[in-house]
C-alpha cells in the first residue's frame, strides 16, 4: 500500500512540475477580436509579424463583445481589439489593462430606415446599439442632441451587430449604429440609408482600441513593444486596397459591402492622444456611460 501511495505521490508531483514548468510560450501573443472592419489592423499585424519576426499572433475570434470581454477580463487572452469604452469599464472595475493604440479612426455611421429623413424623425423610434458601453451609444446621443433630443425620446435596444441589418429590413427597429460592415450591409440590402457619418457628429472620434493585459506587458515587455510597433506599421500599410484584401480574407462579407464600408474608416494614425481621450471621457460622463472613467495616465500606454 505504501508503495502505491508513493507511486501516486510521485505521479502527482511529476504532473505538477510539468504543469508549472511549462511556461506559456512568450513568443505567442493571444489577441481576441470580432470579425469587423474595425479589427483589420490586428488581422493585418498577425499576417505581417509572422513573416518578419519570431513573434506569433494567435487570433481568437469571438461572436459578441460580452464573450470577448469575458476572455479578456479572465486572462484567457493577452489582449484584444475591443470597443474602448468596454475596456475602460473593465479598467474602472479593477481589471489590469492598458490601451496601447486605437483600432481605427472614424468608421461608424448611423443607419435609419429609408422613410426617416431627419434626426427629429427619430423621436419615438426604436434604435439599436451593440452595447451601452460603446462609441455607437455616444454617436447616437450626439445625433439626438442636434435636434435637442435625448435617449429618453427614443427606444434604445441592444442587439448583436450581425442581427441589425435584418432587424431593420424586417421593421423591428428603425435604425442603428454599430461596428462595420453592418451599416454598409443595410445599404446593400436596400433596407436603409446613412443619416450621419461619425465625422459629422464627432470629429476624430475614437471607437475601438488595442488593449493588452498588464500581466502580459509586465512579463513580456519586449514582445509587447515589438507587437505594438508592428501594429502601428500594419495600420499605416492598410491602404484601401490592402484593407479590402485583408477584410475579404477574414470577414466573410460581400466585396461591395466591404468597399462601401472601407470608405468611412482609416487606420494610418492609431495613436491615442491625450486630447482625443479627454474628449471621449467627457462624452462618457455627459451621456451617462460612466461617472468615473479611468484617467489617460492610468489607462493609456503610449510609449511603445
Ligand atoms: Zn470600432
Amino acid at each position: 500500500m505504501k508503495k502505491i501511495i508513493s507511486g501516486l505521490t510521485a505521479g502527482v508531483l511529476a504532473f505538477s512540475l510539468t504543469a508549472c514548468g511549462k511556461k506559456s510560450d512568450s513568443n505567442t501573443i493571444k489577441i481576441a477580436y470580432l470579425p469587423i472592419t474595425h479589427s483589420l489592423a490586428i488581422l493585418e499585424t498577425a499576417d505581417e509579424l509572422a513573416e518578419k519576426t519570431g513573434l506569433q499572433v494567435e487570433l481568437v475570434k469571438y461572436g459578441s463583445w460580452n464573450e470577448l470581454m469575458d476572455a479578456l477580463n479572465s486572462g484567457r487572452v493577452d489582449g484584444a481589439s475591443v470597443l474602448i469604452e468596454l475596456a475602460m469599464k473593465s479598467k474602472e472595475q479593477g481589471i489590469g489593462l492598458k490601451a496601447v493604440a486605437l483600432g481605427h479612426r472614424d468608421g461608424n455611421v448611423i443607419i435609419t430606415s429609408n422613410e426617416i429623413n431627419s434626426v427629429e424623425e427619430l423621436k419615438g423610434k426604436t434604435i439599436a446599439i451593440p452595447h451601452r458601453q460603446s462609441s455607437h451609444n455616444i454617436l447616437l446621443n450626439d445625433a439626438l442632441l442636434k435636434a435637442g433630443l435625448t435617449t429618453d425620446d427614443i427606444n434604445i435596444t441592444e442587439l448583436a451587430p450581425t442581427e441589425m441589418p435584418s432587424a431593420l429590413a424586417g421593421g423591428q427597429i428603425d435604425g442603428y449604429c454599430v461596428a462595420e460592415p453592418f451599416g454598409a450591409k443595410a445599404i446593400s440590402l436596400g433596407a436603409g440609408k446613412v443619416l450621419f457619418k461619425s465625422a459629422e457628429l464627432w470629429e476624430d472620434s475614437l471607437c475601438c482600441g488595442l488593449v493588452l493585459t498588464d500581466k502580459f506587458i509586465e512579463k513580456n515587455t519586449d514582445n509587447a513593444k515589438t507587437f505594438t510597433e508592428s501594429y502601428r506599421r500594419a495600420g499605416k500599410n492598410l491602404t484601401k486596397e490592402k484593407a479590402l484584401e485583408t477584410a475579404e480574407k477574414y470577414l466573410s462579407q460581400e466585396k461591395e459591402v466591404l468597399e462601401l464600408s472601407l470608405q468611412w474608416i482609416s487606420y494610418d494614425n492609431l495613436d491615442i492622444t491625450e486630447e482625443s481621450y479627454n474628449i471621449l471621457t467627457e462624452k462618457v460622463k455627459k451621456y451617462g456611460l460612466s461617472e468615473n472613467p479611468p484617467s489617460y495616465a492610468d489607462f493609456v500606454k503610449n510609449d511603445f
